[in-house]
């Protein structure tokens, strides 16, 4: 397939675009709001073309786009990709608000094409052993959840998220949605409650850089999930406990393919084996899957569309300082 790049982005240069060679794909051309960037993204990277204007793409005969610009710039260009008849691939958060998530995925649908959201944990081999686990039954009638997804935030990365709310900064927009699709691939639901509390712990200004907040699902689940932009020495990891047994997934929530996965239970400490395939060219082996038709497991729009939602409910019970219903559009 043949790509463009929407948004001369950290993401795309680090992985996507490396990705993208890997599993056979070629990304021939990249937008930026600044010709000088975009120019020397195109030079580092071997692309072809480098464009101001994302019309500029329309002669170009793509197949998709992947779109990583900041979040309130997403909405625009996969409305554009949708017009013109390209798959796009968007990164999470979708947007910054319900309503454009919802116009995002309501264009893919109407012009056909197929919509992913870039949620690459659920590619992480853990997640998906630990979902067949659960659908196997070996942890019994499911009680509770605790992801543990507080990191350091890389100088690098130090611009928009913690000072920009208008780009969709802030810890619960950039993480709180990966937990939300992470256990909402895992178990399947998607909570219909969340209480909150975030604070600034010396990082951010004016937004959120730590949170921590309690998910109620319809099934009787409680998920507690922490995100954080300033402990550089926590680990990552989801636990889901059933009356039957426990799984814990250590390091799992990398944008490498580490970490482990044991269960435990009345039988002993299973360890269970894991691969360990690139996350990002997996989240691209399943977006071919799913242009071809066939059952794949990318994060489509409605995923993202829904771990959103949540990440706004937890927002809003954090302003309110009450449990809020999640509205899920
Ligand atoms: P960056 O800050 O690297 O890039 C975002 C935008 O900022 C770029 O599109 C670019 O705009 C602009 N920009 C980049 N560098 C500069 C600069 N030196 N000066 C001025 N502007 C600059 O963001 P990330 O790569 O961290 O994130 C991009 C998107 O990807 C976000 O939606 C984020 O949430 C998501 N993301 C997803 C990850 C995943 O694993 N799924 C991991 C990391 C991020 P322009 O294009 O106009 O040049």
């Amino acid at each position: 397939m043949r790509w463009g790049l929407i948004g001369a982005s950290n993401i795309a240069g680090e992985w996507m675009v490396g990705a993208l060679r890997a599993v056979g794909d070629e990304p021939v051309a990249v937008v930026s709001g600044s010709l000088d960037r975009a120019r020397a993204f195109a030079q580092q990277h071997g692309l072809a073309h480098a464009f101001a204007r994302e019309d500029a793409l329309d002669a170009l005969g793509l197949d998709a786009v992947y779109v990583s610009s900041t979040n309130e710039r997403h909405e625009a260009s996969v409305l554009h990709a949708a017009a013109q008849g390209w798959h796009v691939l968007c990164e999470k958060p979708l947007a910054t608000t319900l309503g454009a998530a919802q116009r995002m995925v309501r264009a893919c649908a109407q012009a056909g094409v197929v919509m992913g959201t870039n949620h690459h944990l659920r590619h992480n081999a853990a997640h998906r052993r630990m979902r067949e686990l659960l659908a196997q039954g070996r942890l019994g009638r499911l009680v509770a959840a605790r992801v543990h997804h507080a990191v350091y935030l890389r100088p690098v990365l130090q611009g928009w998220r913690i000072d920009n709310p208008a780009a969709g900064g802030g810890v619960v927009l950039d993480i709180a949605v990966h937990n939300a699709d992470s256990l909402g691939f895992v178990l399947g639901e998607y909570p219909v409650q969340v209480q909150a509390q975030v604070s600034s712990t010396g990082m951010a200004r004016g937004l959120e850089d730590h949170a921590m907040s309690l998910w109620r699902y319809a099934s009787g689940l409680t998920a507690f999930t922490h995100q954080a932009f300033t402990t550089p020495h926590a680990r990552t990891g989801i636990e889901i406990h059933g009356t039957e047994g426990t799984l814990e997934g250590d390091g799992i929530l990398n944008q490498r393919a580490d970490g482990s996965l044991l269960l435990r239970s009345a039988a002993g400490v299973e360890p269970q084996a894991l691969d360990r395939a690139n996350l990002y060219e997996r989240c691209l082996q399943q977006f071919h899957a799913a242009v071809r038709g066939e059952p794949n497991t990318l994060a489509d729009g409605l995923a993202g569309q829904r771990s959103l939602a949540v990440a706004l409910a937890v927002l809003e019970s954090a302003r309110r300082g009450a449990p809020v219903d999640v509205d899920y559009g």
